[in-house]
């Protein structure tokens, strides 16, 4: 497929006080093709949820650049600024926190197309809302409700419309259903893969679930202390991890099918993530990897093609 989004060593660095720099995203690249869902995982603190904002410009990047339907969007003001938060939407993880619980559902929804003046009356903006209710599975009458009258799995749905509302060509969706219960999670999803076919969507999935990830993405990107370790096909990932960090990530995945389950040896992550204000020298997962040896404190790692499609932020022991 064509490439929507191209994204080049983009960097999202944040002042923490007496000179000291987060560095939450540090120089990530990657490609999204129309159509497809790419998933973005890693543990929490990993810089998902701030890549995912930068390159939908909701953060100004702090270097690198993003090229968004052919356009370099890295440094896009004013009036495009303001066309591409059109184009580019966000769902959000906790739907409680982000529908703000004054606004009836309907203003809540339309506040898009409010923003964006894509409704000529009021008829017509209250027929469109009541519309996206019905495409996502709540009613008509829901529009005069508040937030708190819904359960979780309904107010995801509520923000799902509200993304829909100004017809977007993609979404960066964070953590869209890890408040949910599983049996609402497959629900939610479901949802999402049905208007990403009749809209022709394009889907960043942020989650740190792997098992939620694999089965709704395309493709798939693994972050590491605001760098991308590897990344390839869902199918491909998932099979035939090469990064050990990787492969510990998946290690800690219950495998559904009984004959595969000793397949993969569990591989325990000692510690937390590193602090990304001091980053470890060469490779950042060198303080967490059983396979760590001197060299790996002074090689930066490479970015590698090992198969189609498939790289790997080279690394010591796969040379
Ligand atoms: Fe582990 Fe070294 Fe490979 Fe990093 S480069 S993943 S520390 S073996
Ligand atoms: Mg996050």
């Amino acid at each position: 497929g064509q490439a929507l989004l191209q994204v080049k060593d983009l960097k999202k660095h944040f002042h923490v006080g007496r000179g000291a720099m987060l560095k939450a995203v540090d120089g990530i690249s990657l490609e999204i093709k129309k159509g497809e869902t790419f998933g973005l995982v890693g543990e929490s603190g990993c810089g998902k949820s701030t890549a995912g904002r930068t390159l939908i410009r909701l953060y100004e990047p702090s270097g690198g650049q993003i090229v968004y339907g052919g356009r370099d969007i890295s440094q896009a003001t004013g009036e495009e600024a303001h066309s591409l938060k059109r184009k580019m939407q966000m769902i959000f993880q906790d739907p409680q926190a982000s529908l703000n619980p004054r606004m009836v559902v309907g203003d809540i929804v339309a506040e898009g197309i409010d923003i964006h003046g894509l409704a000529d009356s009021t008829k017509e903006r209250n027929d469109r809302v009541q519309e996206l209710l019905e495409t996502v599975g709540l009613n008509r009458e829901h529009a005069n409700r508040y937030p708190h009258e819904f359960s979780g799995g309904q107010r995801q749905r509520i923000g799902i419309a509200r993304a829909l509302a100004v017809d977007p060509d993609f979404i960066v969706a964070d953590e869209p259903v890890s408040a949910l219960d599983v049996s609402i999670q497959a629900q939610v999803i479901n949802l999402m893969k049905k208007l990403q076919r009749e809209r022709n969507l394009t889907y960043m999935f942020i989650s740190h679930d792997l098992s939620v990830v694999k089965y709704i993405s395309d493709r798939v990107g693994v972050m590491y202390l605001g760098v991308m370790v590897e990344m390839a096909p869902s199918d491909e990932l998932y099979s035939n991890p090469v990064h050990p960090y990787t492969q510990a990530l998946l290690s800690a995945v219950p495998v559904p099918d009984p004959d595969v389950e000793n397949e993969r040896e569990r591989m325990v992550l000692e510690g937390d993530v590193p602090s990304p204000v001091n980053p470890p020298s060469g490779c950042r997962f060198r303080t967490r990897c059983p396979y760590a040896t001197e060299a790996c404190a002074h090689d930066e790692p490479v970015w590698r093609e090992v198969s189609p499609e498939h790289w790997v932020a080279a690394c010591h022991c796969i040379d």
